[in-house]
């Protein structure tokens, strides 16, 4: 990996912990859950938090990809924790979520790529907070229409599933993942349920030209998806691809209308807007759309 500039100014972050942050970290570590917010580091977990919004990771903490961006354990997963749906109830509860997004590592190891916990885990929560909305983003079960069919009887708020970056780097930045799956994925999900919001995001920074994020943005377009995030990608450590550019904030607000303009219904575009960011406000402008 090349050495990178210094971050911009715009990058750098107000930590402003307070609130009840300590104490939501015990909590998860006394329930054995794993939040993206803690794995990845992400930058926004004071205000999300702040927010009641949490990105929960089920299924284990090892993933059977090895995507080049992603600093997520590799390796063979051991876990299928029949009770972790009910845990993750749990947790919202506790924490009082207003947006609980549920995401996991791919299990390529099982038969239905985890999608059944998937399921049950959107119904515990809802058992539970009925006013909570619940975000899924998923990965993508291999291509196998089944797994998808499982997740969307559920009737999820939000469907979620990162097509990442754009076609011609697909293949470097994601392992095993392929651009035209992730598309189909898209597409199925909306057929299966047309009425619930599908929702994409893309990591800026990457050696990505302009123009092929707008024909990303548009084959999303194409397959009816309604909210888009784009953010700065971020190397996790020196062994992850490097930070080709620092995309500048007057970017992504041009990229926010590009996105506008092309019919997606909400767009969130910053450089540490994170696919879960403001998520809750999504919920709000899809229904309201
Ligand atoms: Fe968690 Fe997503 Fe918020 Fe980051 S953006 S803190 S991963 S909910
Ligand atoms: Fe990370 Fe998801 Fe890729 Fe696994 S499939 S390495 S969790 S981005």
């Amino acid at each position: 990996a090349k050495d990178i500039t210094p971050k911009p100014d715009w990058l750098r972050i107000k930590l402003t912990t307070g609130g009840n942050y300590a104490e939501i970290k015990d909590m998860m570590r006394s329930k054995t859950l794993h939040t993206v917010c803690e794995e990845a580091r992400c930058p926004n977990i004071y205000e999300c938090w702040a927010n009641r919004t949490a990105t929960f990771m089920i299924l284990g903490d090892i993933c059977t990809r090895a995507c080049r961006f992603c600093a997520v354990k590799t390796g063979l997963p051991t876990e299928l924790d029949l009770q972790e749906p009910e845990r993750v109830a749990d947790a919202a509860e506790q924490m009082g979520l207003r947006h609980c997004v549920v995401t996991s590592v791919a299990r390529d190891d099982l038969a239905d790529g985890g999608s059944s916990i998937f399921a049950e885990t959107v119904k515990a929560v809802r058992g539970r907070m009925p006013l909570c909305s619940v975000e899924v983003l998923i990965p993508d079960f291999l291509g196998n229409e089944a797994s998808l069919q499982t997740v969307m009887d559920v009737k999820p708020d939000i469907l979620n599933h990162n097509i990442e970056t754009v076609e011609r780097l697909s293949d470097r930045v994601r392992a095993k993942a392929k651009y035209s799956r992730s598309l189909e994925l898209l597409k199925r999900a909306k057929v299966m349920q047309p009425d619930i919001p599908t929702k994409s995001s893309i990591m800026l920074g990457l050696g990505e030209e302009w123009h092929e994020i707008l024909q990303t943005m548009d084959d999303l377009r194409a397959v009816d998806v309604d909210i888009l995030t784009l953010g700065q990608y971020l190397q996790p450590t020196p062994n992850h691809l490097a930070v080709e550019r620092y995309v500048h904030p007057d970017e992504f607000a041009k990229l926010k209308e590009e996105g506008l303009k092309r019919g997606f219904s909400h767009v969130e575009s910053a450089p540490l807007v994170r696919s879960s960011y403001h998520a809750h406000e999504q919920v709000k402008s899809a229904t309201e759309a």
